[in-house]
């Protein structure tokens, strides 16, 4: 089935409701939302040979078209590339290429030079040609989605590149139906009412999440700033109410500073979905007491995109639980479609408790990498998708992620996960944010150093070296400490380790101050 029937479906039994916002403003009803995206469904076809199986590329910030665009795409059974806008035309150039696409959509056009790989073009968005088509579209002309296979190719999803170059994962028409179907039993319910808001990019899980508000009938918003802006989030949770809206980290830490100095308390705004990278529990805590238990955890990657485990916003909130910190500081329980493992470097199942690689089998597992069969075989196993990430179950289920395995640190023979020292770190009143590698030692292996952004000037290492011995054995204790003003992140607010990594190695960067 092809998942723009979804939206076919709710212009039809929902035509007059909300379903797109630029900021306050109405931008479509359900019944124009689906009619424009057949509009340029067609018009793709007819002025531009797209058809069933091509790619068509989305390449510019969020905005209200955005989802006409991609709706538009899927409607002829094209399949969808969103590149994350803040990339560099050169980036995205590679992806372009890798992925064949036949066309880029671009917010202004001209973003690129006339090189683009023959036959792909590009096109702006709110330029004359696109507008024109959807303005002279005639009611009648107006046609369900063609079919589509279950797993025809319908996102093509760029990884964010932290460990590597991209690579395209191949998300079909079924993964993307069961991990939006999957929300609503294990995040969050989706109701008409909804004002599903948009703050992050949307080439990524915040875009990915629009499937299932889609089929609700709930109102879609797209920030005027177009970015993530905690000043504007609060005006609009207060003007619209029933704010949804998914966050990684960084961005929950900023909307949380935000309101602890506006006095902001978090009012329409119903959840914050979390995840794409770790929320320190210092973090998460504080999160709750400014702003309530409004918060609900995913655990995902591209490969099994927002779906391996979950925390609803009663697990998440949950207090009377004696295991309640414990709980909170994991990533939660199995998604309802996907079973999900530890294993040893074997596929052996650990014993609960013990760490090991996660590993996950179901239904939004993806195709595999495009064009990519010795990743694909690397990376999936007897159906299941081995993630890089290292866990431990706990007795009940939960999930808790120790560290990506590149990231582990070899001192001594012994395994370190940054993470530990990290969340101990980040207790410490005066660390605003802090990410811990590790550096050849031509003793040890590797020792432990940390990188700290501080909320003032003065901390003292030896400070620093008493509270990580208050808490963690010392052997975890970072070996030395360099002060930074920010750490360098990707576009999602994900800190680059690999970035800190080459930093050490080329020498002591300009404007660090090591202790
Ligand atoms: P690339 O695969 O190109 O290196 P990436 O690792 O950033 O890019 P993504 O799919 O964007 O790929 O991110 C997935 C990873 O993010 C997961 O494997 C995991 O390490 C981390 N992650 C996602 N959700 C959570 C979470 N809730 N808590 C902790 N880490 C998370």
């Amino acid at each position: 089935m092809n998942l723009a029937n979804w939206l076919h479906q709710t212009g039809l039994v929902r035509p007059g409701a909300p379903a797109l916002r630029s900021g306050t403003q109405l931008h479509a009803t359900y019944a124009e939302f689906a009619f424009r995206s057949s509009a340029i469904g067609r018009w793709l076809g007819a002025r531009h040979g797209i058809g069933k199986g091509d790619r068509v590329a989305i390449f510019t910030r969020n905005c209200p078209e955005y989802l006409e665009i991609l709706y538009g795409v899927l409607w002829i059974g094209a399949a969808v590339v969103p590149i994350n806008h803040k990339l560099h035309p050169r980036e995205a150039d590679w992806i372009l290429r890798n992925a064949e696409a036949k066309l880029v959509l671009t917010g202004t056009g001209a973003v690129f030079s006339d090189d683009l790989p023959s036959p792909c073009h590009e096109i702006a968005i709110n330029g004359a040609e696109l507008v024109q088509a959807v303005a002279c579209a005639q009611p009648d002309s107006y046609r369900p989605p063609v079919p589509a296979e279950d797993g025809a190719l319908a996102w093509l999803f760029y990884t964010s590149g932290t460990t590597g170059r991209p690579k395209g994962v191949i998300l079909t028409h079924h993964n993307l139906r069961m991990m939006a179907t999957t929300y609503a039993l294990d995040v969050d319910p989706v109701l008409p009412q909804d004002h599903s808001l948009y703050a992050a990019p949307m080439s990524h899980g915040a875009g990915l999440y629009n499937f299932q508000f889609v089929r609700a009938g709930a109102c879609h918003v797209i920030p005027e700033s177009r970015g993530f802006d905690p000043t504007e989030i609060q005006a609009l949770g207060e003007a619209l109410g029933n704010l949804v809206f998914f966050a990684a980290p960084t961005m929950v830490k900023r909307l949380v500073s935000h309101a602890a100095r506006a006095g902001f308390s978090g009012e329409g705004i119903r959840t914050i979905i979390y995840g794409g990278g770790p929320m320190y529990t210092a973090d998460l805590e504080e999160a709750l007491r400014v702003l309530g238990p409004k918060f609900a955890q995913i655990y995902g990657q591209g490969e099994s995109p927002m779906t391996i485990t979950a925390m609803s916003r009663a697990m998440v909130g949950a207090d009377d639980h004696p295991n309640a910190a414990s709980r909170r500081a994991s990533v939660g329980i199995a998604q309802s479609c996907v079973e999900v493992r530890v294993v040893d470097a074997q596929m052996q199942e650990a014993a609960t408790g013990e760490v090991g690689e996660v590993v996950v089998r179901g239904d939004t597992v993806m195709a595999g990498y495009w064009r990519n069969p010795e990743a694909t075989a690397a990376a999936v196993v007897d159906g299941w998708l081995k993630t890089g990430d290292l866990g431990r179950f706990d007795a009940d289920g939960f999930l808790t992620l120790t560290d990506r395995s590149k990231d582990v640190i070899i001192s001594g023979g012994t395994n370190i996960y940054p993470r530990e020292v990290e969340e101990a770190l980040l207790t410490h009143p005066q660390v605003f944010e802090a990410s811990v590698i590790g550096q050849p030692h031509p003793e040890w292996g590797e020792e432990v150093v940390a990188f700290i952004v501080q909320t003032g000037e003065d901390l003292a290492t030896a400070d620093l070296d008493d509270w990580c011995k208050a808490q963690i054995a010392s052997f975890k204790k970072p070996k030395r400490y360099v002060f930074v003003l920010e750490l360098p992140k990707n576009s999602y607010g994900k800190v680059l380790k690999t970035s800190l990594r080459a930093q050490l190695a080329d020498g002591q960067p300009a404007g660090l101050a090591s202790g």
